[in-house]
């Protein structure tokens, strides 16, 4: 566990892991004025909250990613991404973040 201060790395769920990769997901949907608005989804993999993923493994074990496995990251953060992107259709997670969007909490 890092002991460095927060900073943009830190993990905004907990506020205590270190985020290793971010995923900016483009959406849009529709306020109540009937106009479609666009806005970027962040999903982010944490060495707190996603502890036990092989990417937050892999960074345990390495420190740091290595060239020579390159590959092999591309494959775990494309498997990863995989299964965040059907989370997002969701209609009442869209709803939530288009409300606190309104509210200035984001
Ligand atoms: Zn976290």
């Amino acid at each position: 566990m890092s002991h460095a201060p927060a900073s943009d790395k830190t993990c905004p769920r907990c506020r205590t892991g270190e985020v290793l990769a971010v995923l900016r997901l483009p959406h849009t949907w529709t306020n109540t004025s009937g106009r479609p608005v666009r806005g970027i989804r962040e999903v982010h993999l944490c060495t707190h909250c996603d502890a036990g993923h092989p990417i937050v493994t892999y960074f345990a074990i390495h420190g740091s990613a290595r060239p020579e496995h390159a590959d092999f990251l591309a494959r775990l953060l494309r498997h990863w991404t995989d299964h965040v992107r059907p989370l997002v259709p969701d209609e009442n997670a869209l709803r939530a973040e288009a409300d606190a969007w309104c509210n200035g909490e984001l």
